[in-house]
């Protein structure tokens, strides 16, 4: 199946965006947010545990003490619910916000985020607040056709930073010549995440990321 915003990408003079820089395309959870632990507290006021002893999310949530996890769509109306209200309440990843003021001296960046489209207004309130006020993209699916359809408008130098190894195989599968990076932000989800380093250089820490990128995307 094509995916529709793969034929209609936003266009990037839209989203305030130059061709005359490098596009360097950045997630949210897990990359530029501490997702997981905003998330879990929120679980924990309403009497449940996240249990991060998997790379999961809707089984990983449990009634306190129980031995099963929460049902399936339990666990999707309680992530939709974080969304609508919560999500704003995230912290940055430690060196995320002074790594992309640095990478924005020298290049555009976009923050492309799959997250549910009653998350926009937070979300966008949430980067603003702290300093990132960066274009927004909420998506959903594999981010390469999307990602494809958005480098395929500039001539420059791409980049791609998510936590997920699905979304990185996608985009180097639909935008080859986009420079990808994996980084985890969460410490106890880093051993626990898939991750293919000789395809997707594997960067946990953010200025390393960031010393990393602006080397890909200036050569
Ligand atoms: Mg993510």
């Amino acid at each position: 199946m094509v995916d529709p915003a793969a034929l209609s990408p936003p266009r990037l003079e839209n989203l305030g965006l130059s061709r005359e820089r490098p596009l360097v395309i950045v997630d949210v959870d897990e990359v530029l947010g501490l997702f997981m632990k905003g998330f879990g507290g929120f679980l924990a006021e309403r009497g449940y545990d996240f249990r991060i002893d998997r790379f999961a999310l809707f089984q990983n949530i449990y009634a306190a003490g129980a031995a099963e996890h929460l049902d399936l769509e339990t666990g999707r109306a309680l992530f939709n619910e974080f969304f609508a209200g919560h999500c704003g309440e995230i912290e940055p990843a430690p060196g995320a916000i002074e790594a992309l003021n640095r990478l924005s001296r020298r290049a555009e960046i976009l923050i492309l985020s799959n997250a549910p489209p009653q998350a926009e207004q937070l979300r966008g309130a949430w980067l603003r607040k702290h300093g990132l006020s960066h274009p927004l993209i909420l998506s959903s699916g594999p981010k390469g056709p999307i990602t494809a359809g958005l480098v395929a408008q500039t001539p420059q130098r791409t980049a791609f930073v998510d936590d997920l190894l699905p979304n990185l195989d996608s985009v180097a599968e639909h935008a080859p010549g986009t420079a990808t990076y994996q980084h985890v932000a969460d410490e106890r989800l880093r051993p626990l995440a898939p991750s293919a380093p000789e395809r997707h250089p594997r960067i946990d820490d953010w200025a390393e990321l960031a010393a990393a990128i602006e080397q890909a995307v200036s050569r």
